[in-house]
């Protein structure tokens, strides 16, 4: 399918996100207005916290690291993380205030505006594949499955553990924490191939190695314990 791709301006947040990279992701020669998630128009409408989620999770480094009043906002556009500390420290964005840690978490969520409107539906896609997810509406699901193939429900599994997910738990929480995260497959690489829902206990577990690594690991604990 090939999309308008109109320049979308004046956003909020545009003061720690100076490049103006937005565009308008519906179907060339569209009427209407120009929109970025038109994928996400029916979600936000029947779960606007999902919905925002994917936006949140695609767009933006994670926050909590950027607690500090000093060193700038709490969370930022990943491909903001492509600029030089410079270019950062010049909209408010102080690298050198923060821990040589965070920084280096924060540059492994760089990616580009692409690369996040890609993970961006492709998690709206994936949303789709899940058991008991709502039906979308026939203008999402041709859209959707020009670029991914035909949306089967139930088919959506989690990264890790291979096992399906349920829609329903997105809904459920523990302390506050969302039954089901967003996951990649090797943490530094933000591309649709690469990211994809998982439980968040199976997210938890694999930290920061990439699957493979992780699958590796627990084989040598199952090994050393005799359960293998
Ligand atoms: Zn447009
Ligand atoms: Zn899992």
């Amino acid at each position: 399918m090939k999309l308008c791709g109109k320049p979308l301006r004046n956003r909020a947040n545009s003061k720690y996100d100076p490049l103006d990279l937005h565009r308008c992701f519906r179907e060339d020669g569209h009427s209407g207005k120009c929109e970025e998630f038109p994928y996400l128009r029916h979600l936000a409408t029947c779960s606007p916290k999902v919905a925002k989620k994917i936006m949140r999770d695609s767009t933006k480094t994670t926050g909590a690291a950027w607690k500090s009043e000093d060193a700038g906002p709490n969370r930022i556009s990943r491909w903001v993380m492509l600029l030089s500390d410079q270019e950062l420290n010049a909209l408010g964005i102080k690298m050198d205030m923060l821990k040589p840690i965070v920084v280096s978490k924060l540059r492994d969520k760089a990616a580009t505006y692409d690369q996040c409107m890609n993970v961006a539906m492709n998690l709206t896609y994936s949303t789709y594949g899940m058991a008991h997810a709502p039906a979308p509406t026939p203008e999402i699901k041709s859209y959707l499955e020009s670029f991914f193939g035909p949306i089967v429900g139930g088919s959506t599994v989690c990264l890790v553990c291979k096992a399906p997910l349920d829609y329903d738990d997105f809904a459920l929480a523990r302390r506050g924490k969302a039954e089901i995260e967003t996951a990649h497959s090797s943490p530094r690489s933000h591309t649709a191939k690469n990211v994809g829902f998982a439980h968040r206990l199976c997210n938890i577990a694999q930290g920061d190695r990439s699957v493979k690594e992780f699958y590796a690991w627990i084989k040598t604990i199952l090994q050393r314990t005799g359960e293998l």
